[in-house]
């Protein structure tokens, strides 16, 4: 079988719908640095997909060699089954919108999106029907006679893709599209890039580092550290079941525990951290770990809850006693509008943090820096980890 027949490793989704476009094996080396280490992934027709991780972990250079920007040291990439070891960027049916929304100033927005037909030689009046439904696509069929300079930020990253989209690839490359926007239009443009991406039925794959930006927008995310793939899965599969510490960590916000596997039944575990000593943390189901091992205890913010006396709170009645509490003194109240944040020392010095939705005007007034509490979460919500 040779590396290009090989299945890709995500195969059981891969199966049944025809991949659009296949990493297999690939490697990028620059001397004896691994920028991209081995990754072999298939991305299938019609996903919006994020490839996420932090600064340096290799996610531009994967982007770059599916454009064909650069040349992989090992490895194949697929697009749409055809091997693209011999194919230049410009014969690939992929096209790119870069970070810094590059629009030429002295050409009109109707211009900038014609430009690519032009080069092309697509005869004027087939231009001009494309370009103004591209320039319709993206809400910007007004503006077709402004400079660039006439345009807000947003306005133009719409320029950008509108340019990318009239020449119909089958995959649209986008390298941290949102990123050179403010604040509040990043929000707006995520809401239109979903709509646009559902409009144009396409393949999106898109480059960040921004967690947020990934889980409201890509219906599938590849988690790189590294140059690896570190979990690969749906929004809500690496915030609920993250695999490891990193993409714990790396998505969203989380209170992590050091522990010993005490138990592990097939029914229940029990770990024991030092942090929330003389407390064990509880999960109704066995872990698949080998007792007296090292592993960790990851809890999100919002699954764990405050109470003001030792009573054994409702989430927890249905452990055993002493199980999935903790003791502590709230040591800072965040007030963000839809929820506060909590910040609870427990005994050891430890910062927990709990996030608490605001339902009330007056929620924010249940607890006050200062005050000694009982947190608590159900057995249900920790996930333990063992790297
Ligand atoms: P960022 O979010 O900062 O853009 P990234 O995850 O996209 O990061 P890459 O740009 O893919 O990361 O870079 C991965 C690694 O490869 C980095 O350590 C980077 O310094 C290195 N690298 C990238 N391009 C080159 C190059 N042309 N020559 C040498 N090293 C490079």
């Amino acid at each position: 079988m040779s590396a290009v027949d090989q299945p890709a490793p995500n195969g059981a989704r891969a199966a049944a719908i025809k991949p659009i476009i296949g990493f297999r094996n690939i490697s990028k080396r620059w001397g004896s640095m691994h920028a991209v280490d081995n990754v072999s992934l298939d991305i299938e027709p019609g996903e919006f997909f994020a490839l996420l991780g932090p600064s340096g972990c290799g996610k531009t250079t994967l982007l770059r060699m599916l454009a064909g920007l650069e040349v992989p040291t090992e490895g194949h990439v697929l697009i749409d089954g055809q091997d693209m070891s011999d194919i230049p960027p410009n014969k690939r049916a992929v096209n790119m919108v870069f970070q810094s929304y590059a629009v030429f100033p002295h050409m009109t927005v109707a211009d900038n999106v014609a430009y690519g037909l032009k080069i092309d030689r697509v005869p004027q009046s087939e231009r001009d029907n494309r370009v103004q439904e591209a320039l319709d696509l993206v809400q910007l069929g007004h503006l077709a006679s402004r400079m660039p300079d006439q345009l807000s930020g947003g306005q133009r990253q719409r320029v950008a893709l509108a340019r990318a989209l009239i020449k119909k690839p089958k995959v649209l490359l986008l390298d941290e599209p949102l990123s050179a926007l403010d604040a509040k239009l990043r929000e707006a443009m995520r809401f239109e890039l979903s709509q646009l991406q559902q409009k144009v039925g396409i393949t999106f794959i898109m480059v960040t580092h921004d967690q947020d930006e990934a889980l409201a927008i890509a219906s599938r995310i590849a988690v790189m550290n590294k140059g690896s793939i570190a979990q690969l899965g749906t929004p809500s599969d690496l915030y609920e079941f993250p695999a490891s510490r990193f993409v714990a960590d790396f998505i969203g916000s989380v209170n992590m525990f050091e522990g010993t596997l005490i138990s592990d039944k097939p029914e229940e575990a029990t770990v024991a951290c030092p942090d929330l000593s003389p407390y064990v943390v509880h999960v109704p189901h066995s872990v698949a770990g080998q007792e007296e091992s090292t592993v960790w205890v990851a809890i999100r913010p919002e699954k764990m809850s405050l109470h003001k006396d030792a009573e054994t709170p409702p989430a927890v009645s249905k452990c055993p006693a002493a199980h999935n509490v903790a003791k502590g003194e709230i040591k800072e109240i965040s007030y963000l509008g839809d929820i506060s944040i909590f910040h609870v020392m427990l005994a050891n010095g430890r910062l927990l943090r709990i996030s608490r939705p605001n339902r009330s005007r007056w929620d924010q007034d249940d607890f006050t820096w200062g005050e000694t509490v009982w947190v608590s979460w159900d057995g249900s919500s920790p996930v333990v980890l063992q790297s």
